[in-house]
């Protein structure tokens, strides 16, 4: 089957399988020019030295560098939550590629993709992980390799009962562990996390750690969309 390409924001027909039509490639904040070197939030002027952003000096970041694709706002949003609600496999190949274009000069040889693993809740609501399927995709689109089931969610749920929402979230949000069987993954290598958004970097910096304690040599991070409090 072959079908014509569509716009994947407003389902337009476009000429080729780029992705946007021409008004939603506007519309889309692609994140250009002088970034945040941790957490890829775009910062003004140009400089050759790897700068970061207010939230980034004031937090500790345990991975050493990071980069997006997009801010999270009008398309940017949209499509976050269309791979994240929509179950929109379309958005794949697309936003994989935009992730491997940000993520390049960050790339190592033997660097292996690691996704952050699936929320809790959307297990629950069985939605596919929106991160494993753009790591794989971002795998296939570097070269590099992938271990889409390094770390797992550790769930505690016995321990959850009679806590608030935000108690459940903040302790399921600490869960993750190293899958026991997917060590040598890990150790020695440098790992490229990859989630679909960034907002404190809370459980990415739960997952970078996670990936140290397991003897990763270093850790990077890449999303397809920042949440950029200015922007
Ligand atoms: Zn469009
Ligand atoms: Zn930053």
């Amino acid at each position: 089957m072959i079908y014509p390409p569509r716009c994947l924001v407003c389902g337009g027909l476009v000429e080729s399988d780029f992705g946007l039509c021409g008004t939603c490639w506007r519309d889309t904040p692609f994140i250009t020019g002088l970034v945040c070197d941790l957490c890829g939030v775009p910062l003004p002027g140009t400089s050759d030295l790897a700068e970061h952003c207010d939230e980034c000096l004031k937090t500790v970041r345990p991975w050493v560098r990071g980069r997006a694709a997009l801010c999270y706002r009008d398309n940017g949003r949209k499509l976050v939550l269309g791979l994240k609600h929509g179950d929109r496999h379309d958005i794949v190949p697309t936003a994989s590629l935009w992730m491997a274009r940000v993520a390049r000069p960050m790339l190592t040889q033997d660097m292996v993709i690691v996704p952050v693993p699936l929320h809790f809740y959307r297990l629950l609501q069985r939605r596919f992980n929106q991160s494993a399927v753009l790591a794989q995709a971002m795998a296939r689109q570097t070269g590099l390799s992938c271990c889409p089931d390094a770390l797992i969610r550790t769930t505690h749920t016995a321990s959850l009962d009679g806590k608030s929402r935000e108690d459940r979230f903040a302790t399921l949000s600490g869960a993750l562990a190293a899958h026991p069987k997917r060590a040598q993954h890990l150790a020695g290598k440098a790992v490229l996390l990859v989630d679909d958004v960034m907002t404190s970097g809370a459980t990415l910096s739960t997952a970078a750690e996670v990936c140290l304690a397991a003897g990763a040599r270093e850790v990077c991070v890449t999303v397809l969309a920042r949440v950029a409090k200015d922007a």
